[in-house]
């Protein structure tokens, strides 16, 4: 077997410089091999959750590498992190967060929407997850309409979408009762076992354990010792407590349930709507999005404080955006509060206009790579060069292909530049490319 992942030397800080800095993860070395059940067991608070974002890549390291095959991810651009996070690793929440006003199919089939996969190609492989997981007859239920053990499943389900080397799972048995946690560990072990994922799971609660191979323990932000076994598949399996019947509390507990869900929903617009705004920025970036967002969703802010906030720069507190795109997502935004779009409305909308949040940075590039071109440059151009760019850009043709685009004669639907201004637009574009952290807005 092969390290998949390594840490080395991995600190982190939160709010490190102020009085209540707090030090997470202390100088943790480890190494995860491919296709292996690795558990970070200890008790709550000593920075398993910490450790388990590290290692995925889906926070930032204070200092210290991360390296996953051998590539440093603390040296991805902000685009290349995103997309590692939305193809390289499957995620299983304990809250289970579905969106409750999406079908389980539409829930299973979003994170591929985010990826751009269309949308009958996304729902074949979203069925086709639901059967693996024996929830086919429930593809058009809301998740409301499901038991805590099927919604997890679900939960299971939209983690493989983009089919996932690496499954993480954050105490994903702690809201399940001892049926389904079982049936949720005998199906974690089998995609470590039939598919050959590596599986990372955190948990406080020793019988989880029961199927892990590696597991570090915990204490005060430190690795204090490995534990390498062969696990015992009966292990464990009755020293689950169960959980009691009905009390008489429930109707209480439905009530509070039914608040929740609403704020869940609209917490789950403002994530939505930051995964397609935000495409590609990082954790930090989409975390400030997100507050001004929910902001003006509750109405602390009105509409133009909230386009000032998104134009202003992330040091001062905004969300760093280029003044026209912060314009247009505000208008964008309005639209949804004043028509009440619920949720399924506002992904309808995404769907349509899957180009919205990079129209502005398409234009500026544009003009960008046609600078120092003397010519003219038609309306009908412009359009041809900014779907070429956004091809670029999405990795639908490669920079050669770019480059025979632009040259093209206009009558084989080219752009029909001379060859040295082509050339010299291609060579820009190629910069950009490569380095895609240059036309984002500065952290
Ligand atoms: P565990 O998952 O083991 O319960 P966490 O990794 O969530 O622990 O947290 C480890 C420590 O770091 C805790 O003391 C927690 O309060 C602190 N912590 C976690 N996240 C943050 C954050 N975003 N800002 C500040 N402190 C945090
Ligand atoms: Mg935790």
């Amino acid at each position: 077997m092969t390290a998949i992942i390594k840490l080395e030397h991995v600190e982190q800080w939160y709010d490190k410089g102020k009085e209540n800095e707090y030090h997470a993860l202390r100088d943790i070395n480890i190494e995860i091999e491919q296709g292996d059940y690795v558990a970070f067991f200890g008790p709550s608070g000593c920075g398993k959750t910490t450790l388990l974002y590290a290692t995925s890549g889906i926070d930032r390291v204070t200092s210290g590498k991360v390296l996953i095959k051998d590539r440093d991810i603390t040296a991805f651009t902000n685009q290349e992190l995103a997309i590692y996070r939305q193809t390289g690793i499957g995620i299983i929440f304990q809250q289970f967060n579905l969106v409750p006003s999406l079908s389980v199919l539409d829930n299973v089939a979003l994170p591929m929407a985010f990826v751009g996969i269309n949308r009958a190609k996304a729902l074949e492989e979203a069925q086709r997850l639901l059967k693996r997981l024996n929830l086919d007859q429930y593809a058009q239920r809301f998740p409301q309409e499901l038991s805590g053990g099927q919604q997890q499943r679900v939960g299971i389900a939209r983690s493989l979408a983009n089919n996932p080397p690496i499954i993480i799972a954050d105490e994903p048995l702690g809201n399940l009762d001892s049926v389904n946690a079982q049936n949720a560990l005998k199906i974690l072990r089998e995609l470590n076992e039939q598919d050959g994922r590596t599986i990372i799971m955190v948990t406080h609660e020793a019988w989880s354990l029961r199927d892990a191979r590696t597991i570090f323990h915990m204490k005060d932000g430190v690795i204090v010792s490995v534990e390498h076994r062969t696990p015992d598949p009966n292990a464990g399996a009755n020293k689950i407590e169960t959980t009691g019947g009905q009390t008489d509390e429930e109707k209480l507990k439905e009530q509070l349930a039914k608040e929740a869900r609403t704020k869940e929903a609209r917490a789950m617009m403002v994530r939505i709507l930051s995964n397609f705004f935000m495409r590609g920025q990082n954790v930090g970036e989409m975390q400030r999005f997100e507050d001004i967002l929910a902001q003006r969703f509750t109405s602390v802010i009105d509409t133009l404080r909230f386009q000032e906030l998104l134009g202003t720069s992330f040091e001062e507190g905004g969300a760093g955006m280029w003044k026209n795109k912060a314009e247009r997502i505000a208008a964008y935004i309005e639209d949804i509060i004043n028509k009440q779009k619920d949720l399924d409305a506002t992904i309808a909308l995404i769907n349509e206009n899957p180009e919205l949040p990079i129209q502005d940075e398409i234009r500026q590039l544009r003009t960008w790579i046609t600078q120092d071109y003397i010519g003219h440059i038609s309306p009908f151009k412009a359009e041809l060069l900014d779907a070429l760019i956004s091809d670029r850009i999405h990795r639908f043709v490669d920079a050669k292909q770019f480059l025979e685009v632009l040259h093209m004669p206009v009558k084989e639907f080219g752009a029909g530049f001379p060859l040295n201004s082509a050339q010299q637009m291609a060579e820009r574009m190629e910069v950009i490319v490569d380095g895609v952290g240059e036309y984002e807005p500065k952290r």
